[in-house]
């Protein structure tokens, strides 16, 4: 039986559109870096409760009918997907065609950034928090560094431009080492973004009193480089404050999101790995996308699952509140 075309959008009572879909692929992942993972990693999903490709696309297919335009894909570690070429390739053959973007840690993609690229990948985050191999190896628990400058080397030939670097800075660990990566960075051409440490790791180990906030990365980068914001009307629903380096042309960003939260241009919406869509990642609930589809849902009808979910999003993360509780699911399930 045909079903009616899907027209609503992803629109919620706060009156934001999503239009970036985060796609976690898998929530396995390679590294165990300390502000995401323990030591001895997660319990991870079972196959059977994990999407396959199949489904996958179907629910990518109906959130680009209800207006995504870039599909992010993420994780755990997007690469540890064996089907993720194959992926790309669904997606990038649906139309309309959403921009696709990955947010890896690089291992691997030494390999797989040409076929990537080939079957429709446009752009990478590449994270990466220190380039000193000790700190690395402290702070990810893994003695991979070379594997992720590989990566990055190999994006950047295969053409996934501009290549960003995410990281994260830790007190004690790599706070002290920002400016080196910013240097690095530039050298190299890679686009440098810090993110805020925000409270997503399975430990609950998270404290604001020792987070690395946006103010000290700044300080701590001013003492080797100019550092000059760009106008904020530039930004949009990008989540990085965007700061040129000894006057440009390159840039680094800053994401404030415990500081200075921007839920108030968010423009995001999440699908886990097991097929729940949730709105925010802080969000203390998830509508359950996977059960209905393989009951025989239609499309419309997880349209109007997707669509009620994001209708509920809340104002704000409210990190900070008194009543803030961090979600149960941590950042490597949920999709970062
Ligand atoms: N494995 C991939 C990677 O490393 O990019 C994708 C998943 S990872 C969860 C996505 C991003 O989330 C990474 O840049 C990582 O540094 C960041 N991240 C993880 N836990 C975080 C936390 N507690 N606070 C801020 N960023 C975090």
């Amino acid at each position: 039986m045909a079903t009616a075309p899907i027209t609503a959008r992803l629109l919620d009572q706060h009156g934001r559109v999503a239009r970036d879909l985060r796609v976690s692929v898998t929530d396995r992942c390679n590294l165990r870096c300390r502000y995401c993972m323990p030591a001895e990693g997660l319990p991870w999903l079972a196959k059977p409760e994990m999407l396959t490709d199949d489904e996958l696309v179907r629910l990518v297919t109906i959130f680009v009918a209800l207006g995504v335009e870039q599909v992010r894909l993420t994780g755990g570690e997007p690469l540890l997907r064996r089907s993720l070429t194959d992926v790309v390739a669904r997606i990038a053959a649906l139309t309309p065609r959403p921009r696709i973007a990955m947010t890896t840690n690089g291992i691997g993609l030494d390999r797989l950034a040409a076929p990537l690229a080939a079957a429709g990948l446009d752009r990478v985050n590449i994270s990466l928090d220190t380039v000193d191999p000790a700190e690395f190896a402290d702070l990810t628990r893994r003695d991979r560094l070379a594997d992720v400058e590989a990566g990055l080397e190999a994006a950047r030939e295969a053409g996934l431009v501009p290549v960003k670097v995410n990281a994260v800075a830790m007190r004690g660990i790599n706070d002290h080492s920002v400016a080196d990566l910013l240097g690095w960075c530039l050298e190299r051409g890679y686009e440098l973004r810090f993110i805020e440490q925000m409270p997503l790791d399975a430990q609950h180990g998270w404290d604001a009193s020792t987070m690395i906030g946006a103010d000290e990365i700044r300080t701590r980068l001013s003492e080797r480089f100019t550092i000059t914001p760009l106008p904020q009307a530039e930004r949009g629903s990008a989540p990085a404050e965007r700061f040129l380096v000894d006057g440009g042309p390159a840039t680094v960003g800053i994401i404030a999101s415990v500081t200075a939260p921007f839920c108030g241009a968010c423009d995001r919406t999440r699908l886990t790995a097991d097929g729940q869509v949730r709105n925010c990642l802080f969000s203390q609930r998830e509508t359950d996308l996977r059960g209905p589809m393989r009951d025989g849902a239609s499309d419309d009808e997880l349209a109007a699952l997707i669509t009620g979910e994001m209708w509920r999003k809340a104002k704000g993360h409210g990190i900070g509140s008194a009543d803030f509780v961090q979600p149960i699911r941590p950042m490597s399930a949920i999709g970062g």
